[in-house]
C-alpha cells in the first residue's frame, strides 16, 4: 500500500496451540499488529478470547478506514459481540497490544468483559493504569481485572517503536500527525 515504508521487518509468532495462556493469545494479537504494519496502520491488535476461544480478532484500520474510532480493540469488542449475540462480553478477555487509550477503555467497562491484558503502558493516553484508571471509578459498576504489562511487552515495544522511527525516516508522504498521540 505504501512504497515509501519499509516492509516490516519483524515475523510473525507461531505460538504453541497446546498451551493456551496469556502468552498465546498475546502472541495472536501480536501478529495482528503485524497485519496493521503490512497496511501500513499503527501495529496494535487485539484478540478477544472466551473459554480457550478466540472468538475476536482485530488491528488499528484507521488510516484505512478514515475512522478516528478503528482502533483494534473497538473492531474486536464489536466482533466478540456478534459473536455472542449479547453485548455483554462476561467471561472474556481482552489482549491488546498496547494500553488502550480513552474510548477503547471506556469500551471495556462498558461491554463488562472479565479481563483485560495489555502488552506496553501507555503514561500519555493509556486508561487502565498508564495516564489515569477508569477501572478506579468509584461509582462505576462494573470492574474488570488487569494485567498491565509483562505479557510479551518488550516485543510490543519494539514493534511500536520501530514503526514510529521508519515512519519519522521515511520520505513524507502523509503527514497528518496525530496518530503520533496513539503510541510512542
Ligand atoms: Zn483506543
Amino acid at each position: 500500500m505504501d512504497a515509501s515504508l519499509p516492509p516490516c521487518p519483524f515475523q510473525k509468532r507461531f505460538p504453541s496451540q497446546l498451551l493456551r495462556d496469556d502468552l498465546f493469545f498475546m502472541s495472536l494479537a501480536y501478529n495482528q499488529a503485524i497485519d496493521a504494519w503490512r497496511e501500513d496502520e499503527v501495529p496494535i491488535g487485539c484478540v478477544i478470547e472466551r473459554d480457550g476461544d478466540v472468538i475476536a480478532e482485530a488491528h488499528n484500520t484507521v488510516e484505512g478506514a478514515h475512522d478516528p474510532t478503528a482502533h483494534a480493540e473497538m473492531i474486536a469488542i464489536t466482533q466478540a459481540a456478534a459473536h455472542l449475540g449479547d453485548w455483554r462480553l462476561s467471561g472474556c478477555t481482552v489482549y491488546v497490544t498496547k494500553e488502550p487509550c480513552p474510548m477503547c477503555s471506556g469500551a471495556m467497562l462498558m461491554s463488562r468483559v472479565k479481563r483485560v491484558c495489555y502488552a506496553v503502558p501507555d503514561p500519555k493516553m493509556g486508561c487502565l493504569g498508564g495516564a489515569t484508571n477508569l477501572n478506579d471509578l468509584p461509582r462505576v459498576n462494573h470492574h474488570t481485572d488487569l494485567q498491565i504489562g509483562g505479557v510479551l511487552e518488550a516485543d510490543c515495544r519494539e514493534l511500536l517503536q520501530a514503526f514510529f522511527q521508519l515512519k519519522r525516516t521515511a520520505p513524507a508522504q502523509t503527514t497528518e500527525g496525530p496518530e503520533s498521540d496513539r503510541a510512542d
